[in-house]
Protein backbone atom coordinates (compact mmCIF):
# COMPACT_ATOMS: atom_id res chain seq x y z
CA UNK A 1 0.00 0.00 0.00
CA UNK A 2 2.15 3.71 -1.11
CA UNK A 3 0.82 5.25 1.20
CA UNK A 4 0.34 3.80 4.07
CA UNK A 5 2.47 4.76 7.62
CA UNK A 6 2.76 1.28 8.94
CA UNK A 7 3.47 -0.73 5.11
CA UNK A 8 6.30 2.07 5.43
CA UNK A 9 7.06 1.28 8.92
CA UNK A 10 7.32 -2.27 8.25
CA UNK A 11 9.80 -2.41 5.26
CA UNK A 12 11.67 0.45 7.06
CA UNK A 13 11.40 3.50 4.66
CA UNK A 14 10.12 4.89 7.95
CA UNK A 15 12.15 4.46 11.27
CA UNK A 16 10.70 3.27 14.18
CA UNK A 17 11.92 1.79 17.40
CA UNK A 18 11.58 -1.96 16.80
CA UNK A 19 10.81 -4.27 20.02
CA UNK A 20 10.45 -8.08 17.67
CA UNK A 21 10.99 -8.62 13.61
CA UNK A 22 10.45 -11.81 12.12
CA UNK A 23 9.73 -12.25 8.23
CA UNK A 24 5.67 -11.44 8.54
CA UNK A 25 5.22 -9.58 11.56
CA UNK A 26 6.91 -6.44 13.22
CA UNK A 27 6.49 -4.77 16.85
CA UNK A 28 7.36 -1.17 17.53
CA UNK A 29 7.17 1.58 20.38
CA UNK A 30 4.00 4.22 19.76
CA UNK A 31 4.99 7.88 19.22
CA UNK A 32 2.63 8.89 21.06
CA UNK A 33 2.39 6.52 24.44
CA UNK A 34 -0.30 6.25 25.85
CA UNK A 35 0.61 3.94 28.81
CA UNK A 36 4.63 3.85 30.16
CA UNK A 37 5.11 0.52 27.71
CA UNK A 38 3.00 0.94 24.18
CA UNK A 39 3.89 -1.34 21.29
CA UNK A 40 2.18 -1.52 18.16
CA UNK A 41 2.36 -5.52 16.64
CA UNK A 42 1.28 -5.23 12.91
CA UNK A 43 1.34 -7.93 10.26
CA UNK A 44 3.49 -6.88 7.18
CA UNK A 45 1.09 -7.35 4.80
CA UNK A 46 -1.34 -5.01 4.68
CA UNK A 47 -4.72 -4.93 5.61
CA UNK A 48 -6.99 -1.91 6.39
CA UNK A 49 -8.42 -3.29 9.93
CA UNK A 50 -10.34 -6.53 11.29
CA UNK A 51 -13.09 -6.03 8.72
CA UNK A 52 -10.27 -7.34 5.85
CA UNK A 53 -9.83 -10.57 7.39
CA UNK A 54 -11.15 -13.99 6.02
CA UNK A 55 -11.22 -17.27 6.84
CA UNK A 56 -7.62 -17.41 4.18
CA UNK A 57 -5.95 -14.95 7.14
CA UNK A 58 -6.81 -17.77 9.95
CA UNK A 59 -2.70 -18.74 9.66
CA UNK A 60 -1.33 -15.47 9.50
CA UNK A 61 -3.52 -14.05 12.27
CA UNK A 62 -3.22 -16.93 14.51
CA UNK A 63 0.69 -16.85 14.43
CA UNK A 64 -0.03 -12.91 15.11
CA UNK A 65 -2.01 -13.56 18.65
CA UNK A 66 0.49 -16.37 19.46
CA UNK A 67 3.96 -13.47 19.24
CA UNK A 68 1.44 -11.64 22.43
CA UNK A 69 3.11 -13.45 24.93
CA UNK A 70 6.30 -13.87 23.54
CA UNK A 71 6.54 -10.06 23.41
CA UNK A 72 5.20 -8.79 26.42
CA UNK A 73 7.00 -11.19 28.51
CA UNK A 74 10.51 -9.54 26.59
CA UNK A 75 8.88 -6.21 27.28
CA UNK A 76 8.29 -7.23 31.03
CA UNK A 77 4.83 -6.44 31.16
CA UNK A 78 3.57 -9.93 31.37
CA UNK A 79 1.76 -9.52 35.07
CA UNK A 80 -0.76 -7.82 33.43
CA UNK A 81 -1.29 -5.64 30.39
CA UNK A 82 -4.54 -4.68 27.96
CA UNK A 83 -4.18 -5.51 23.90
CA UNK A 84 -6.42 -3.24 21.94
CA UNK A 85 -7.72 -3.43 18.92
CA UNK A 86 -9.48 -0.35 17.27
CA UNK A 87 -11.61 -0.67 14.27
CA UNK A 88 -13.05 2.04 11.98
CA UNK A 89 -12.84 5.81 12.53
CA UNK A 90 -16.17 5.16 15.09
CA UNK A 91 -13.99 2.87 17.10
CA UNK A 92 -11.25 5.17 17.50
CA UNK A 93 -9.03 3.63 14.46
CA UNK A 94 -6.72 6.10 12.93
CA UNK A 95 -3.95 4.10 11.37
CA UNK A 96 -5.98 1.98 8.64
CA UNK A 97 -3.72 -0.31 8.79
CA UNK A 98 -4.53 -3.15 10.99
CA UNK A 99 -2.35 -3.17 14.33
CA UNK A 100 -2.86 -4.68 18.00
CA UNK A 101 -2.03 -2.37 20.94
CA UNK A 102 -0.06 -3.71 23.82
CA UNK A 103 0.21 -1.48 27.15
CA UNK A 104 1.56 -2.64 29.94
CA UNK A 105 3.00 -1.06 33.08
CA UNK A 106 -0.06 0.79 34.76
CA UNK A 107 -2.93 -0.60 36.37
CA UNK A 108 -5.92 -0.83 34.27
CA UNK A 109 -9.72 -0.71 34.85
CA UNK A 110 -12.54 -1.65 33.12
CA UNK A 111 -14.41 0.13 31.71
CA UNK A 112 -11.59 2.69 30.24
CA UNK A 113 -10.54 5.89 33.08
P1 LIG B 1 -5.14 3.66 16.19
O1 LIG B 1 -5.66 4.99 16.68
O2 LIG B 1 -5.27 3.56 14.70
O3 LIG B 1 -5.68 2.48 16.91
O4 LIG B 1 -3.60 3.65 16.54
C1 LIG B 1 -2.62 4.27 15.77
C2 LIG B 1 -1.42 4.48 16.65
O5 LIG B 1 -0.31 4.70 15.81
C3 LIG B 1 -1.53 5.68 17.59
O6 LIG B 1 -1.41 5.23 18.93
C4 LIG B 1 -0.38 6.57 17.16
O7 LIG B 1 0.25 7.20 18.24
C5 LIG B 1 0.54 5.61 16.43
N1 LIG B 1 1.34 6.19 15.37
C6 LIG B 1 0.88 6.99 14.36
N2 LIG B 1 1.88 7.32 13.54
C7 LIG B 1 3.00 6.71 14.02
C8 LIG B 1 4.36 6.68 13.58
O8 LIG B 1 4.75 7.29 12.58
N3 LIG B 1 5.23 5.95 14.32
C9 LIG B 1 4.82 5.27 15.44
N4 LIG B 1 5.78 4.58 16.10
N5 LIG B 1 3.55 5.27 15.87
C10 LIG B 1 2.65 5.99 15.17
ZN1 LIG C 1 -0.31 -0.78 5.30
Amino acid sequence: MADCIFCKIGNKEIPSTVVYEDDDFLAFRDINPVAPTHVLLIPKKHYSSLLDLSEDDADLMGRMMTLVPKIVKQLGIDEGFRVVINTGAKGGQTVFHLHIHLLGGRVFNWPPG
